[in-house]
């Protein structure tokens, strides 16, 4: 026992953990499996067979390991040496140095999405034995409240097992979305608890959008900040609060690799500039000490 001081500076690696949410096609699939910095080194936890053509056409050169049950999922969070239900993490029997094999082959982990695995525990609750006596004379298919809670929690422990996991992760959810005047109120389709604290558990969290430009020709973008928080979302002082939907170079620049974009030399005019330099006056001293941490 007894508390660990150490400089920021002197963590060995950070992992970034990203979750990307959005409507049906709008690319969540393509822009998870292009994510990393080297794409033969992405391992693709693929829960819908329909996922296949997206991943081959965005990144061919990843390892796709199809996870077609919850059973499929704990195989894997084994093998990954994800943290386990009653894990007590550094030191548990259970699990020591496992993991080490997988995670040496890759750089990054796509879980592609939620919302399959999220399907998954469902259908596992359905036929638990230690089900509420009540909940079991509902029609085949409809869960109670407290399963659905059950489902909610099950989830949470997944998403803290892929926080803890020493390896980059981008996961993809469906989204759900409302137009509410100007208003857009979008947050991804979670039970229970995982919905409410899904960004305790990632570093970034990105509600994924299409528009049509002037020529009608397809824009993804990704909305980072919702400063009125209609839109579940989770930014980083390194990112604008909408971004292009290039995963991989979000990581980066959250890791430090890039510099801010405030120095890039497309900067239009220097007048641009120093408006942007007195908005961030207040964040000047925060952002140094992320600096100061990430190189
Ligand atoms: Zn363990």
């Amino acid at each position: 026992m007894g508390l660990k001081f150490s400089k920021a500076s002197d963590f060995a690696q950070v992992f970034v953990k990203v979750l990307l949410y959005g409507l049906s096609g709008v690319g969540k699939t393509w822009a998870a499996a292009s994510a990393g910095a080297d794409p033969a080194r992405v391992l693709v936890a693929l829960c819908e067979a329909q996922g296949r053509l997206q991943v081959a056409q965005s990144n061919p050169q990843a390892t796709v390991v199809e996870i077609n049950s919850w059973g499929d999922w704990l195989e894997l969070q084994k093998l990954m040496g994800m943290k386990h239900s009653g894990c007590s993490g550094e030191g548990c029997d259970d699990c020591r140095d496992t993991g080490l094999e997988m995670r040496a082959r890759f750089d990054l982990l796509v879980v592609d999405g939620y919302t399959d695995l999220q399907r998954y525990s469902k259908l596992l609750v359905e036929t638990a034995s230690d089900r509420p006596r009540n909940n079991q004379s509902l029609r085949e298919g409809v869960l109670g409240m407290d399963d659905w809670q059950v489902v909610g929690n099950m989830m949470l422990r997944q998403f803290s097992g892929l926080r803890d996991v020493p390896i980059h992760v981008v996961a993809t959810c469906i989204g759900e979305e409302q137009q509410d005047g100007d208003v857009l109120r979008a947050r991804p389709y979670l039970q229970g608890q995982a919905k409410a604290t899904v960004g305790q558990f990632h570093s970034l969290v990105a509600c994924l959008r299409t528009r049509a430009d002037d020529q009608g020709n397809v824009e993804r973008y990704a909305i980072l900040d919702s400063p009125n928080r209609s839109v579940i979302a989770k930014g980083n002082i390194r990112l604008n609060a909408i971004e292009p939907v290039n995963v991989a170079d979000w990581i980066s620049k959250v890791l430090g690799q890039i510099p801010p974009q405030v120095d890039a030399p497309s900067a239009p005019e220097p007048q641009d500039n120093q408006d942007q330099d007195n908005g961030q006056g207040s964040n000047d001293e925060g952002q140094q000490a992320q600096e100061g941490a990430a190189s």
